[in-house]
């Protein structure tokens, strides 16, 4: 059977465009290719994010690597596969033979037997449950199941004084952290930030933020906030004052973790050599920006209010205005985008990008993307000295 055609997205029409692809499908990185939220093949993208999520929680990079890749190659195709259609998979770059064989296996039969393998594999969605809380990683999730619990309730019991602070509020919130924010919720949470930042600094004149993650890429509902704010002079430490703020007017319940390197460092990213952890993973680990990462009183449950507290992930990351362009481009996402991002200028400009700023890897010294008026020209400005063609945000869900 074919894939039914579930676009609702205005960029694809019903019907299969004439074949044959267009020219930018062949490009090799991910953030060179226009990639909807909703793309005609999804369902069977979300098979291969199953396949891919087993792969991190089983430690296989490489095999991350290799799904990542075939996720946002499937994402970018502009008609739902039909029969044969594992041929023109495959002339997207990295797209390798196990994924062809697999869309093969999908068109045929409408189903992967590995993903239904892995729905009724107790060590699998075991895993998953407890990599969903917040704080715990692919190895101790896989710890917490060796360690004989299969729920919630029996890590709470029984490891609860061997989880560290931060997945103690994970846990304890789980099922309000879980819960996805609606848009509107989101863009609220947006606005009491930005007010706070406004009373909180010279009359508010040069604070800039913008919303960027799944928010920015279009979803209807978001994991968590994720707000990247400049001041054009008081930026160093703001995110401390900030978090402080919020937290004495009762917005924020609880800290996860604050970061404030780029403020010590005084707005400059991290030497190449230095800070090994950062660089090191390429995509995955922090970058070198001012960050607070916070739970939140909901708006539909604000401070002062009876009704019982509904809990919201929030992260506020601090740029100096230098890195406000790079900031976005890096926490707007999604993930393959900028793994991609990342590779493609170490190989084209032998640059290293962070979110906290461009590095030149021959010369150490910061690429500078010039002066900006608006987040957009801020962000704008990155992608032409990056040498690379604007994609709307809404287009980069790479997965
Ligand atoms: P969700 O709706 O689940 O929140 P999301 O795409 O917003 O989806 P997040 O985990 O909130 O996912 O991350 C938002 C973006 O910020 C990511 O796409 C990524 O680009 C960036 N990001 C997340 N964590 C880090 C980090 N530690 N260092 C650098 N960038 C990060
Ligand atoms: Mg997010
Ligand atoms: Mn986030």
């Amino acid at each position: 059977p074919s894939l039914p055609t579930l676009s609702t997205d205005e960029t694809y029409p019903e019907q299969p465009p004439a074949r044959p692809l267009p020219e930018w499908i062949s490009n090799k990185y991910a953030c060179e290719r226009q990639t909807p939220l909703v793309c005609p093949n999804q369902p069977f993208a979300d098979a291969l994010s199953t396949i891919k999520l087993a792969r991190e929680l089983s430690g296989d990079r490489v095999g991350v690597r290799a799904y990542a890749s075939a996720i946002a190659a499937v994402k970018t195709f502009p008609w739902a596969f039909e029969q044969g259609g594992e041929r023109e998979l495959g002339k997207v770059p990295g797209v390798g033979k196990k994924v062809t064989m697999l869309l093969r296996e999908w068109l045929q039969t409408g189903r992967l037997t590995e993903v239904e393998a892995l729905e009724k594999d107790e060590e699998f969605t075991t895993c998953r449950l407890f990599w969903n809380i917040w704080g715990v990683g692919p190895s101790t999730a896989k710890h917490l199941y060796q360690q004989g619990f299969r729920t919630l309730e029996d890590v709470k019991l029984q490891y609860w004084g061997r989880l560290t602070r931060e997945q103690q509020i994970g846990l304890k919130y789980f099922d309000d952290i879980g819960m996805r924010i609606p848009r509107d919720e989101v863009a609220e949470l947006g606005r009491i930030i930005q007010t706070m930042a406004v009373q909180i600094t010279d009359g508010g004149n040069g604070v800039h933020s913008v919303i960027c993650g799944g928010y920015r890429r279009g979803k209807e509902m978001s994991g968590d906030v994720d707000i990247i704010m400049t001041h054009r002079t008081q930026w160093q430490h703001l995110v401390q004052r900030l978090t402080e703020a919020l937290e004495k007017t009762g917005w924020v319940t609880h800290v996860l973790s604050i970061s404030k390197s780029m403020s010590e460092r005084g707005g400059h990213p991290p030497e190449l050599h230095a800070e090994k952890g950062i660089w090191q993973s390429g995509w995955g680990g922090a970058d070198s920006l001012d960050k607070s990462l916070l739970v939140f009183r909901s708006p539909t449950t604000p401070p002062g209010s009876e009704a019982k507290i509904l809990h919201r992930r929030v992260d506020i990351i601090i740029s100096p205005p230098s890195a406000f362009g790079t900031a976005i481009v890096g926490w707007t996402g999604g993930t393959t985008f900028e793994r991609d991002l990342r590779r493609l200028l170490k190989e084209r400009k032998g640059w290293r990008f962070d979110s906290g700023g461009v590095v030149d890897r021959a010369t150490g010294h910061v690429v500078d993307f010039g002066e900006w008026e608006t987040a957009e020209e801020a962000e704008r400005a990155v992608f032409r000295g990056c040498g690379m063609e604007w994609i709307d945000p809404e287009l980069r869900n790479t997965g």
